[in-house]
């Protein structure tokens, strides 16, 4: 674990397409396949990854409106030293919901949320499409390859 991290990115598993009300974002559609979602928290990093591992929590950001819903599984995350935004692009995949994720982004992503395919593909999923496949388990809950 990297000590001074700010940056973490959660790799996300949608068992099936779904629409979801997220916040002032309005009903979103969700496709189903994998996501990554790139985040930071300059302090307490532990304590908000925890946070986004579990299903019951008051929804705050963008992001609770997934992870509360038992169709999405928290496949794997990593933490990263470098800045959130330049790790948000170099994590490839395609925008589908704008502005999820991004209320205080200056770097103009379009969003933090980006999805990676129904199945991943390491040329257009960019870094996290590589580390993403059936050798990872998850934290918790089920396999999404099993
Ligand atoms: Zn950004």
């Amino acid at each position: 674990m990297q000590e001074d991290a700010t940056t973490y990115c959660l790799t996300l598993f949608v068992t099936e397409a779904m629409r979801v009300a997220v916040g002032r974002l309005g009903v979103v559609a969700i496709p189903a396949g994998w996501w990554v979602y790139t985040g930071s928290a300059r302090r307490n990093m532990d304590a908000r990854i925890a946070r986004h591992l579990r299903r019951e929590k008051p929804q705050r950001w963008h992001l609770d409106y997934l992870t509360s819903d038992s169709r999405v599984i928290v496949v794997s995350v990593t933490r990263h030293t470098e800045p959130e935004c330049q790790r948000n692009r170099r994590n490839g995949g395609v925008v589908v919901v704008p502005g999820f994720g991004a209320s205080d982004c200056a770097a103009g992503c379009g969003s933090h949320l980006r999805w990676l395919g129904a199945t991943p593909d390491p040329i257009t999923a960019g870094s996290a499409g590589a580390a993403v496949g059936c050798s990872l388990y998850p934290l918790e809950r089920g396999h999404p390859c099993t």
